[in-house]
């Protein structure tokens, strides 16, 4: 008999601010106190949905670095585009993920699509952070656009409601992501009445983050906008049941057991990486756009 994960707190977003002028963020963790129970993941920022009028002129976050981690960015309306100092580029609409490994250092900037800007519309977005393990902090950087044509998406009845895996296994789905340390993250939609027996490795740490609908998560009611549900790392199983259509990312990972050293957009083990770090940005070994 599988044991059902606890849930150990639900929150909704800590603070909220605009990252460069693209991207109207709600903060979820680091900005609720939640580090342990999330790990691997560092960073959750959901932004929008916001609605941009029609312009020619150009919204984004112009060139920042990233070292010791990665980034991963999950469109659910509107587009972005990524270009970085590793010579990779991308472009992510609905359904679309870019998973960055930022690794051993990249300088990029993260726009709103031109062809979108120019219409209008609406963006809505995550963007999480993913921590690497000592032993990969410093390995090469790496780029992977995931189109939803790359995404299994199982059927999970007939009025609409479906999983879709973007890193791990799903009854028999791999997801496309490669990672680094045992990552499951899926994209969950489940029509009103839907019910959803999740399995996750114990000892894995894992949370729902809502983007809108009303659930109840191992029977504790889950509902509303932008919130996030985090779960014990003991037991296995997450029942999940909607009582309106619902919009859900599943994260859950192996915790890395190691320490985490931040300094703004490095993350190491050590304050002595986070001063390299800051050094061989300034000297430009991150490289430059082009
Ligand atoms: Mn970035």
């Amino acid at each position: 008999m599988e044991k059902a994960k606890k849930v150990l707190g639900i929150y909704e977003s800590g603070s909220s601010y605009w990252v460069g002028d693209g991207f109207p963020v709600r903060n979820l963790f680091p900005s609720n106190p939640v580090a342990q129970q999330v790990n691997p993941f560092l960073l959750l920022d959901y932004a929008g949905p916001h609605e941009f009028p029609a312009t020619n002129e150009s919204r984004g976050v112009e060139e920042h670095p990233h070292r010791g981690f990665e980034t991963v960015s999950i469109a659910y309306q509107g587009k972005v585009c990524h270009r970085d100092s590793a010579g990779n580029s991308g472009t992510i609409g609905p359904g679309d993920v870019q998973w960055m490994t930022a690794a051993s250092g990249v300088v990029h900037e993260e726009k709103l699509d031109p062809s979108f800007l120019k219409h209008g519309g609406v963006l809505e977005m995550i963007q999480l952070w993913v921590n690497l393990p000592r032993a990969f902090k410093m390995s090469e950087p790496r780029y992977q656009t995931l189109t939803s044509a790359d995404i299994p998406e199982a059927k999970l009845d007939d009025s609409g409601s479906l999983l879709r895996v973007i890193a791990g296994e799903w009854d028999g789905n791999s997801g496309p992501a490669k990672t680094f340390t045992p990552i499951q993250l899926y994209d969950v939609r489940l029509r009103s009445g839907a019910k959803l027996d999740l399995h996750i490795t114990t000892n894995m740490n894992s949370s729902l983050f809502l983007l809108k609908g009303k659930l109840a998560v191992n029977t504790v009611a889950f509902e509303g906008q932008a919130k996030l549900a985090v779960l014990s790392g003991d037991g296995e199983s997450i029942a999940v049941e909607a009582s309106e259509d619902s919009t859900f990312l599943v994260l859950a990972g192996t915790p890395i057991d190691e320490p985490v050293a931040q300094h703004g957009p490095f993350v190491m083990n050590t304050r002595a990486e986070l001063l390299q770090a800051v050094e061989d940005y300034r000297s430009g070994k991150m490289g430059h756009l082009v």
